[in-house]
């Protein structure tokens, strides 16, 4: 069943293409990011909420816009855009992650280039301010791709980032999220709800196409509240969460990330571009609307491919997402 409709889907990819962009030239740039997908409902959201989302998604827009704009490469934008976010409470990445069942806050992310497919992430670390910062130190300074918790801070802190202390990535509002759950059950990990019931992750992403061709993408999140046994998600898992290649796309991840891993999320999109033939919006449109819907795996993702060509789809009633190309500026919560 599944392969008949890949079959029928690698066989008119055309259709879809000409829909979504009709001899559309390469743009200069392209930047598109998400904050975390998940149960986000315009009747559970406040104005004043609804609003400072936009805001923050819209700034991060910024950094990053302005990076291509001035000819700057698709890596330092991705960095310097999820950089934003990580330092903004309202997602779960950096300050404002969620708590683990222990009620400390254990930092994933990853990021990978296109060009030569090199990608560096760390996992389960607690004291780096910036994570996604880490992880492309660990792929630019190291042979290695994946760093894990004392040993990636050690590796930090060598490499003179922003080392802090862990009380530093506390937030009322995932603190709350992590008793409701322990009161609840114990035992279940979850997306965290906030006081409106929205349940929802914020994990944040970014994926960018710059002047000179280059794709890189980035994800970097707290995981899942009320973790435990130092539990890695999807994000710092390079062909889960992320993965970018200029010859197909870049692509980053947020959801229930166990799903993501099994079902190698990221890098199945690019092989569908790959090996069948498929544009980047009916590659992850199968993947997220088709197969992990099939397989229970809630979430979303954003991908650029090589021609500018952008998608965000998600199978959850929200994901926080916006992009820019040269002249467009999207940002948006909701399914509508
Ligand atoms: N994918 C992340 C994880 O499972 C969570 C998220 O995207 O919200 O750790």
């Amino acid at each position: 069943m599944i392969s008949a409709v890949l079959l029928a889907l690698a066989c008119n990819p055309k259709d879809k293409v000409a829909v979504s962009t009709p001899d559309r030239n390469v743009p200069e740039y392209a930047i598109v990011i998400h904050g975390g997908a998940g149960t986000i409902e315009r009747s559970h959201m406040d104005e004043a909420t609804e609003k400072a989302y936009h805001e923050a998604l819209n700034a991060a827009l910024d950094i990053g816009e302005k990076i291509l704009q001035n000819g700057g490469s698709s890596l330092d934008a991705v960095e310097m855009t999820i950089r934003y976010l990580e330092d903004s409470p309202l997602f779960n990445a950096g300050k404002g992650a969620v708590f683990t069942h222990e009620g400390k806050n254990e930092l994933d992310a990853s990021i990978m280039t296109g060009a030569d497919q090199k990608a560096g992430a760390v996992a389960g670390v607690t004291t780096i301010r910036n994570p996604i910062s880490a992880a492309r130190a660990v792929m630019e300074k190291t042979e290695h791709v994946m760093l894990i918790g004392k040993g990636a801070e050690t590796f930090a802190s060598k490499a003179g980032l922003d080392i802090v202390d862990p009380s530093y990535f506390f937030t009322e509002k995932r603190w709350q999220s992590l008793q409701k759950i322990l009161k609840e059950n114990a035992e279940k990990t979850e997306l965290s709800e906030d006081e409106k019931g929205n349940k929802k992750n914020g994990t944040v992403g970014c994926v960018a196409l710059d002047k000179n061709g280059n794709i890189t993408a980035g994800t970097s999140t707290g995981g899942m509240t009320n973790k435990r046994y130092n539990r890695v998600g999807d994000a710092p898992v390079i062909g889960a969460g992320t993965f970018a290649d200029n010859a197909t796309c870049g692509i980053s991840c947020t959801g229930h990330g166990e799903y993501f891993i099994r079902y190698t999320v990221a890098r199945d999109v690019a092989a569908l571009m790959e090996y069948k033939g498929l544009s980047l919006e009916d590659a992850a449109d199968y993947i997220v609307n088709k197969k992990l819907v099939e397989k229970g795996g809630e979430g979303g993702l954003i991908g650029i491919d090589n021609k500018g060509n952008i998608v965000m789809p998600f199978n959850s009633s929200g994901m926080y997402r916006g992009y820019a190309r040269p002249g467009e500026r999207y940002t948006g919560i909701y399914k509508d």
